[in-house]
């Protein structure tokens, strides 16, 4: 039995202590904690879509017309017409021929691959991959597969390993935007190497869905990549889209087999039916999103070019991850609290979230950001630097 109390010690002795902040406002730039009211870039809420008064009332609406719980699995008696209406605008959405919705990207992400890759098969996942598909990978390999894992991005260190491995199915695991880092994967070139080598290939775009693409379509679309029988994408729905839950989109074939081998779908309630409502609204809105992302994106542009001279780092992002990297825990924790102290709410990330050494502020951008909140935050970085 391990002594909680020393290992708390140690935790917080290293800087690496857990702490949650009370929320006191709804999810937007202002965030009120403790009395105080903070501009947040702290969210992953990319379009400001939380709080949308549309996606809010639809959500009220749907409670009224579908009560509050689906009461069941999706298998048993859980699958509403609103969750069926979902998958498919979702499926439209992303032009693949259909989705299943998941309760969260991580569970989408722990069903999906142990469904597929079963003893024999071969998992090349990237170094930097989120953590759902960290323990996605553990769960095959504890089933059987094996698994590898190849220097991020790094599409010829892959090759390397799938020529090594030519038999028994492949799978590519990535992330599509790294969700601490920003920085986006090389979808094509992921994708001409899984038809060369006959992989399939597994995308996350929790963080490039709702914000990349033609309509918000995502990272696949942003990098010119369609649906292929063997490309499996994964969508988170409380990010961009503002609410909760998941997608995972594929061809029939593949989702009508995780209907039936996926556990985390088999083994859980389904989701409220009001919040596929409200992501059905929210839908329309990324769809007809363009000015939502092109604020986002001039936000990115009035961040980098503020912050482009400061001691420490941002990392090589074009997204609304802007990740400033800082070195030490911390010394990540105490820019964090001097921000804070001015008013400011941006997280700093430390291992195991982020490899050693390599604590960073986490600056989340949103269309829902005024020019004046970036300039706010860059003047206060830029205070601090010169300290
Ligand atoms: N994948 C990535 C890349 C993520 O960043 C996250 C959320 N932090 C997830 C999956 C999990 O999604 P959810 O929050 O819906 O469980």
């Amino acid at each position: 039995m391990q002594d909680l109390s020393a290992a708390l010690q140690a935790l917080a002795d290293a800087g690496l202590a857990r702490r949650r902040r009370i929320v006191d406002s709804p999810c937007g730039t202002r965030a009120v904690v403790d009395g105080q009211t903070l501009i947040a870039f702290a969210s992953n809420d990319y379009l400001g879509l939380a709080s949308h008064p549309e996606v809010a009332a639809a959500f009220a609406e749907g409670a009224r017309q579908w009560g509050a719980g689906s009461g069941a699995s999706h298998l048993v008696s859980g699958h509403l017409r609103p969750h069926q209406t979902l998958e498919e605008q979702l499926a439209a959405l992303v032009g693949f021929p259909r989705a299943l919705t998941f309760s969260t990207g991580y569970l989408a992400n722990l069903g999906v691959l142990p469904a597929l890759a079963g003893r024999g098969a071969s998992i090349f996942a990237d170094k930097l991959n989120h953590a759902s598909l960290i323990d996605a990978v553990q769960l095959c390999k504890a089933n059987g597969a094996q698994a590898r894992r190849y220097a991020h991005n790094d599409l010829a260190a892959l090759e390397r390993l799938l020529a090594a491995h030519p038999t028994g199915e492949k799978f590519i695991v990535t992330d599509a935007v790294f969700s601490m880092d920003g920085d986006l994967a090389p979808l094509a070139g992921l994708m001409a190497l899984a038809e060369r080598y006959d992989a399939w290939l597994m995308v996350d775009d929790a963080h490039g869905f709702g914000v990349l693409g033609t309509r918000g379509a995502g990272t696949l679309a942003h990098c010119g990549v369609s649906f292929q029988p063997r490309l499996i994408l994964m969508g988170t729905l409380g990010k961009a889209a503002g609410v909760g839950g998941a997608f995972v989109a594929g061809s029939e074939e593949a989702i009508e087999f995780l209907i039936n081998r996926a556990r985390s779908y088999i083994f859980t309630t389904a989701a409220p039916p009001a919040m596929a409502v409200a992501l059905g609204r929210s839908l329309q809105l990324i769809a007809s999103g363009d000015a939502l992302r092109t604020r986002l994106n001039n936000h990115i542009r009035r961040l980098r070019a503020g912050l482009a001279d400061l001691p420490w780092q941002l990392a090589e992002s074009p997204t609304a991850i802007q990740p400033l990297i800082v070195g030490e825990n911390q010394r990540a924790l105490q820019l964090a609290a001097a921000l804070w102290e001015r008013g400011l709410w941006v997280p700093a990330i430390r291992p195991p979230a982020v490899p050693e050494g390599s604590a960073r502020l986490r600056i989340s951008l949103s269309a829902a950001h005024s020019d004046a909140d970036l300039d706010h935050l860059i003047a206060a970085l830029r205070e601090l630097a010169a300290a």
